[in-house]
C-alpha cells in the first residue's frame, strides 16, 4: 500500500456536509435519510441506519469522518473487499487505509503510524482483528472520530449471517462512551433492528428506516423444470451481454451450470467456497473489472460487493428466508437502472430445505425460527399478490402493487382448488391412519392419478379409495398444489428431511369443508419480446413470466427527478447513436486503466457517468466538473485523457 499525504487539515476538512458531497463526491443532493444521519453523527450523535442496498449507506459514515476531527473507523466483515472499498474511497481523494490479516508486518506498522499520526480520514478494520487488544491498545492512543458498524446485521444471532465477532463490539460503547457510533444495514426485519439496537448497546441511537422497495428490479419466479435451460434460456433471451449473478446451493452445481452456460454463449465463471482463495479472488476480480461475466455462485459471493452495474440475480435453488433473498436479490442494479430479480423454484426445493433445517445441529427453538423463515419465503414464491407487496409486508412496510413483477403483469387467475385439496389430504391421512404409511408427493400423486407402478402394486395402493380420482390433473397440476398447500400450511412435510407430507391442524379445516382453498393457475408459457439471439429456445422454458418489455422498468424515482433538476447529466438516458462511439471509447479507455491499475473499472466511473459525458461533451474542466459523479479529485486525475476522448481528439483506444 503506499502512503497517503500527510494531513494538511488536522483531519477534519472545512466546509458542510453539502459541499463535501459535490467537491469530493460530484453529487449535487442528498438522497433519503442521508442528510440527517451525516448531521446527526457529525454532531456526535449514535445512528442505526436501515437502508437497501444501493441506497447510499456509505455516504452516511463517510462524510462524517471527514468533518469530524480524527479517523472514522469503519468494521466491515468481509476480508476480500476491504481492499477496493478502500481503492474507491482513495479515489475520490480520500485518505483511507484497512487492517487486516493480509497486511505484511512493514505495511500493517505503516497504517499504524498514518493512524496515530492523524493521516488517515478512514480505517477500515475487520472485527475479529478491531477486537484484539493490539487494536484496542492502538485506537485509544489515536484520535476516533467515529465508529461504522457495516453490515450490522451480522449481530443478530437469529438472522441469517450471523458471526459471532459482532457481538463484542458492543465493547466500543463502553470504552469510547464520547465517540458518535453508526450501524448500517440492509435487514429490514423487525427483529434484526431490535437485536442490533440491544446487542450494539444503541439503545439511544437515532433510528432512521428507510423504504425498501427497490422500483426498478423486476421480481419474477417461476416453476423449476429442466432448470439449467430455463437460466440459459432467462439469460440469453433478457440480459445477453450484461453482468449477472446466478445463486445455486451446491459446490457441483455452481460449476455444471457455468459450464452450461458456456456452451450456450454466455462468459460464465463458478465460484463456491471448496475453490482456493486465490482462484476465488481471480473469479471475483474479473467480474468487478470486466463487463459482461456471469457468476454462478454458492450464497459465499457477493456481500458487499459494490458493483453497481449487475444487471441480473438468478436463484436456480429456494433461499432459505426473505431476509437472504432480498438481501441477494438487492445486490443487482444499484446504479438505479432496471434489473431482474429471477428464481426457479419446485417441490424438491422446499423438501430439501426441510432436510436442511431437519438435519442442523440448532436446537429446537432455532429450528422453529428457520421453518418460519422458510415458510415466509414459499409463501412468497406461492403469492398472488404483488411480489413486492408481499416482501415489504414481510419487512413491515406497505406498500402498492408495483405494476412490474410477474404477478402483477400477469396477475395468476385463481382457480377454486378445494376438491383436489380434499382428495390429495384425503389420501395422506387414509394412507396414515389406515396403513401407518407417509409418503412423499410423488407417490401421492401417482395414487391420485391411478398412475400404476411396482411401488403402486407392492403396497397394493389401487385398492385405496382415492385411487385414481385426481385423474383430471395432471402431474405438474398436482405438484402446483403441493406447493400451495404447503405454502398455506395446509400441508406440511414431516421432520426427517425425507419429503414424507403430512396433515396439520388446517388440514381438517379443508378435509371438514371449513374453508375453501383458492389456488394460483400457473399460466401458460408465453414467448418473450426480445428475441433470442441464437435460435429460438422458448420450448425449453416454461415460464409464468410475463412478457419483458426492456426498459419499461422506471429507474429509482429520486434518480429520475435529480436527472431532470440536477443539469446537464443526461443521467439515465441512453446516448444518441452518434454519442454512442464515444462512449464506447470511453468505456474501453476505462477498461484498459482499470486493467493496468488493478482497479475494478466502475471505481473509476460509472456507466451513468460515461453516458452523460458521451451525451452532453464537456470542453473545459469545468464543464467536466459538473457531470454526475465526477469530484474534483476525478476531474484533476482524468480531464486531460476524458477531454480529449470526448473531442475525438484520441486514437481509437485498445478495446477493453
Ligand atoms: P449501499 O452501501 O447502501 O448499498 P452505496 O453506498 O454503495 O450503497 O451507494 C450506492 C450507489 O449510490 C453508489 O454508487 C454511490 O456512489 C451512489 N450514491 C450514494 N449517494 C448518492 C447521492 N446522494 N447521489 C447520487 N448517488 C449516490
Ligand atoms: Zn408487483
Amino acid at each position: 500500500m503506499t502512503t497517503p499525504p500527510p494531513c494538511t487539515t488536522a483531519c477534519a476538512r472545512p466546509g458542510t456536509a453539502q459541499e463535501i458531497l459535490h467537491q469530493v463526491f460530484g453529487y449535487d443532493s442528498f438522497r433519503g435519510h442521508q442528510r440527517e444521519a451525516i448531521d446527526h453523527v457529525t454532531s456526535g450523535g449514535d445512528v442505526i441506519v436501515l437502508m437497501p442496498t444501493g441506497g447510499g449507506k456509505s455516504l452516511c459514515y463517510q462524510i462524517p469522518s471527514l468533518l469530524r476531527a480524527g479517523t472514522g473507523v469503519v468494521v466491515s466483515p468481509l476480508i476480500a473487499l476491504m481492499e477496493d472499498q478502500v481503492t474507491a474511497v482513495r479515489e475520490v481523494g480520500i485518505r483511507a487505509a484497512y487492517l487486516n490479516s493480509s497486511l505484511d508486518m512493514d505495511a500493517q506498522r505503516q497504517v499504524e503510524r498514518d493512524f496515530l499520526a492523524g493521516r488517515l480520514e478512514l480505517l477500515y478494520v475487520a472485527p475479529e482483528r478491531l477486537l484484539t487488544p493490539g487494536c484496542l491498545a492502538l485506537l485509544h492512543r489515536g484520535t476516533v472520530a467515529l465508529f461504522a458498524i457495516d453490515e450490522a446485521h451480522c449481530v443478530a444471532q437469529w438472522g441469517h449471517d450471523f458471526r459471532p465477532d459482532y457481538l463484542g463490539l458492543s465493547t466500543l460503547a463502553e470504552q469510547w462512551p464520547h465517540v458518535p457510533r453508526i450501524a448500517l444495514t440492509a435487514t429490514a426485519t423487525r427483529a434484526t433492528h431490535d437485536e442490533i439496537t440491544e446487542r450494539l448497546a444503541l439503545q439511544r441511537a437515532k433510528h432512521l428506516v428507510s423504504s425498501f422497495d427497490r422500483p426498478n428490479i423486476c421480481y419474477r419466479i417461476e416453476p423449476k423444470s429442466a432448470v439449467k435451460d430455463q437460466v440459459a434460456t432467462f439469460i440469453r433471451t433478457e440480459h445477453p451481454g450484461d453482468s449477472g449473478i446466478v445463486y445455486a446451493l451446491a459446490r457441483a452445481t455452481t460449476e455444471d451450470v457455468a459450464q452450461h452456460l458456456r456452451s450456450h454463449g454466455t462468459h460464465a465463471l463458478a465460484y463456491h467456497a471448496g475453490m482456493d482463495a486465490e482462484a476465488r479472488r481471480a473469479v471475483q476480480r474479473r467480474f468487478l473489472a470486466e463487463d459482461a461475466i456471469t457468476v454462478v455462485a454458492t450464497l459465499a459471493f457477493g456481500m458487499g460487493i459494490d458493483k453497481p452495474d449487475v444487471r441480473y440475480v438468478a436463484h436456480i435453488d429456494l433461499p432459505k428466508s426473505v431476509e437472504g433473498y432480498y438481501q441477494e436479490t438487492g445486490r443487482a442494479g444499484r446504479d438505479g437502472e432496471p434489473a431482474t430479480a429471477w428464481m426457479a423454484y419446485g417441490l424438491a426445493d422446499v423438501v430439501q430445505q426441510r432436510r436442511f433445517i431437519a438435519e442442523s445441529a440448532a436446537d429446537p427453538l432455532h429450528q422453529r425460527a428457520a421453518q418460519a423463515r422458510l415458510d415466509a419465503m414459499l409463501a412468497l414464491c406461492e403469492t398472488a399478490q404483488c411480489r413486492r407487496v408481499n416482501m415489504l409486508d414481510y419487512f413491515g412496510e406497505h406498500i402498492d402493487p408495483c405494476g412490474h413483477c410477474d404477478t402483477c403483469m400477469s396477475p395468476p387467475a385463481a382457480w377454486d382448488g378445494t376438491v383436489p385439496s380434499q382428495k390429495l389430504l384425503s389420501t395422506v391421512v387414509r394412507l396414515d391412519r389406515e396403513r401407518g404409511q407417509r409418503y412423499g408427493a410423488g407417490q401421492i400423486i401417482d395414487i391420485l392419478r391411478g398412475h400404476h407402478t411396482p411401488r403402486v402394486a407392492q403396497h397394493r395402493h389401487d385398492t385405496l379409495s382415492t385411487w385414481g380420482i385426481g385423474a383430471d390433473l395432471n402431474e405438474t397440476e398436482w405438484r402446483a398444489v403441493v406447493r400451495q398447500l404447503l405454502a398455506r400450511g395446509d400441508l406440511a412435510i414431516a421432520p426427517g428431511g425425507h419429503g414424507v407430507l403430512v396433515a396439520t391442524p388446517a388440514s381438517w379445516q379443508v378435509l371438514h369443508g371449513e374453508r375453501s382453498v383458492s389456488l394460483r393457475r400457473n399460466l401458460p408459457r408465453r414467448p418473450r419480446l426480445r428475441p433470442a439471439t441464437g435460435g429460438s429456445h422458448v420450448d425449453a422454458e416454461r415460464s409464468t413470466g410475463p412478457v419483458q418489455v426492456p426498459g419499461s422498468i422506471p429507474a429509482r424515482a429520486e434518480d429520475r427527478g435529480g436527472a431532470s433538476s440536477s443539469g446537464p447529466t443526461g443521467r439515465g438516458a441512453d446516448p444518441a447513436p452518434a454519442d454512442m462511439a464515444i462512449f464506447e471509447a470511453l468505456r474501453a479507455w476505462r477498461g484498459t486503466l482499470a486493467r493496468d491499475r488493478g482497479v475494478p473499472a466502475y471505481v473509476i466511473f460509472h456507466d451513468s457517468t460515461l453516458r452523460a459525458l458521451a451525451s452532453t461533451k464537456p470542453t473545459t474542466v469545468t464543464e467536466m466538473g459538473r457531470i454526475h459523479g465526477i469530484g474534483e479529485a476525478k476531474c484533476k486525475a482524468y480531464a486531460a485523457q476524458v477531454l480529449a476522448i470526448v473531442a475525438g481528439e484520441e486514437g481509437e483506444p485498445a478495446p477493453s
